[in-house]
C-alpha cells in the first residue's frame, strides 16, 4: 500500500499489538471511530501502543457503541522513545494540557513536572497529562509514549538527572544573548530542557541550577515569554542545534 493509501487516523490502544489479535475498544473509542470518523465494519486506522510498532488494523463493528480493531499488518517497526527530557513548573489547566502536548510534539521523551517556590500547581492529575501525551502522541505520528514521571520537587529532579546529560535552564534572569551561538558551543551528549513557572526562579533556586554541572544557562532573547511560550521555543532551539532537528538521533 502506498502512503497516499494509508489511513490517516492513529490511534494508542494499551493492548498488545498482533495479527489478527482483536484488540476490544472502550466505549469512548468505539464512539469516536464509529460516530465522529463514521467508520464502516472493516475501515482502515493506524494503531500503536508504544512496544509493537505501528499497524494497519481494520475495525470489526459488534454494536452502536461497541467495535475491536484487528491488527492486520505491520507498518512500521517500533522505535525507541527518544532521550529529551523536559522538565517543567506545572501550569494550570488548559495551560498545562498545552505544555504536555507540545513537549510530546517537540520530542520530549521524558516529562519530569518539578516542583518551585512560585509553582502555583502542587497536585497534578497523571491521567490527564497521560491523555494529553497520548493525543500528540496519535497527532505527530511518534509510536511511542514518553514517560511521565511524578511530580518532584526542583532539589530532587536535578539530582535525578544522570550528570553526564546537558541541562539547557531557561532562565529569564540573564540578560539577553543569542541562544543559537550559547548552543552551537554546547558540549554534545544527552539533553534536558528546565522551564520555570509564571513567576519565575527565585534566588536559591536559581543557585541550586548552576550549582549543577554540565548546566548551561539559556537566555530566550530580550523578551520574557510566558511558560508555555517558553516551553516551545527552548525545544525549538534545542532540537535544532543539538536535537534531533540537527539529524542526532532523538
Ligand atoms: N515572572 C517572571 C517570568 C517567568 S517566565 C519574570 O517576570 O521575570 C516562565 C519561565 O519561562 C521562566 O522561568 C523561564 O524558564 C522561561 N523564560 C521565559 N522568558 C525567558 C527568557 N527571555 N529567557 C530565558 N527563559 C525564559
Amino acid at each position: 500500500m502506498s502512503t497516499a493509501e494509508q489511513p490517516r487516523h492513529r490511534l494508542y490502544l494499551a493492548a498488545r499489538l498482533a495479527a489478527g489479535a482483536a484488540c476490544e475498544l472502550s466505549r469512548e473509542q468505539a464512539g469516536y471511530l464509529l460516530t465522529v470518523l463514521r467508520l464502516k465494519q472493516g475501515g482502515q486506522v493506524l494503531v500503536f501502543n508504544g512496544v509493537d510498532g505501528e499497524w494497519l488494523a481494520e475495525l470489526a463493528v459488534a454494536g452502536r457503541k461497541a467495535a475491536s480493531l484487528v491488527p492486520v499488518r505491520r507498518i512500521r517497526d517500533q522505535t525507541a522513545r527518544p532521550d529529551l527530557h523536559y522538565l517543567f513548573a506545572p501550569l494550570k489547566h488548559a495551560r498545562l494540557d498545552y505544555m504536555a502536548q507540545k513537549a510530546v510534539e517537540m520530542g520530549a521523551g521524558v516529562i519530569q513536572p518539578v516542583l518551585t517556590r512560585r509553582t502555583q500547581v502542587s497536585r497534578l492529575k497523571h491521567e490527564r497529562l497521560l491523555a494529553n501525551a497520548i493525543e500528540a502522541a496519535e497527532q505527530c505520528g511518534i509510536l511511542s509514549l514518553p514517560e511521565i514521571r511524578p511530580e518532584a520537587a526542583l532539589e530532587q529532579a536535578l539530582a535525578a538527572l544522570e550528570p553526564d546529560r546537558l541541562l539547557v535552564f531557561c532562565d529569564e534572569a540573564l540578560a539577553p544573548e543569542s541562544p543559537a551561538a550559547a548552543l552551537a558551543a554546547a558540549p554534545r551528549g544527552p539533553l534536558a530542557v528546565l522551564i520555570g513557572p509564571e513567576g519565575g526562579f527565585d534566588e536559591a533556586e536559581r543557585g541550586l541550577v548552576l550549582a549543577r554541572p554540565r548546566t548551561l544557562r539559556l537566555s530566550l532573547g530580550p523578551r520574557i515569554l510566558r511558560a508555555d511560550t517558553a516551553a516551545v521555543a527552548a525545544l525549538a532551539l534545542v532540537q535544532a542545534a543539538l536535537g534531533d532537528w540537527a539529524g542526532r538521533p532523538g
